[in-house]
């Protein structure tokens, strides 16, 4: 399996459009996208930071994964996104070697990568999301 770099860190937030003026204003940073992701139930905006993007979810249903997250926990780090080359192969090396995924196989997510998260109780509580952008050569 082949990490390549941290493609985001995703932070859930409660209200977009006024953490978007946090990194904005405060950090100097530019939102170059607002996003909705109707499957995930949530609203993200992207800021490029280097090779590595930090990625806001505002949840859009109170059920969703990061409605729930954000009833339980608070805003904060909600997990973390390692860009990787050959995404089906590194899956199945990791459940392979005993890693519980969440996604068997990657879907779709934000920006159009595919996308597969791995259980938390597997990867020391951090949520961890593999992404491949197969977009780009
Ligand atoms: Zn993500």
């Amino acid at each position: 399996m082949k990490l390549t770099h941290i493609e985001h860190i995703g932070i859930a937030v409660n209200n977009i459009e006024e953490s978007v003026k946090y990194y904005e204003d405060i950090l100097g940073l530019k939102c170059y996208a607002i996003e909705e992701v109707k499957d995930q139930k949530v609203k993200t905006a992207f800021f490029m930071l280097g090779q590595t993007k930090i990625e806001l979810l505002e949840s859009t249903d109170p059920e969703g994964p990061i409605g729930k997250f954000v009833a339980k926990k608070g805003e904060g780090v909600h997990h973390l996104a390692f860009a990787v080359e050959g995404i089906e192969g590194a899956l199945e090396e990791l459940s392979n070697k005993g890693v519980q995924l969440v996604d068997q196989k990657p879907r779709k997510g934000a920006e159009g990568l595919d996308i597969a998260f791995l259980h938390p109780k597997s990867t020391g509580g951090v949520l961890t999301e593999l992404c491949e952008n197969k977009n780009k050569s």
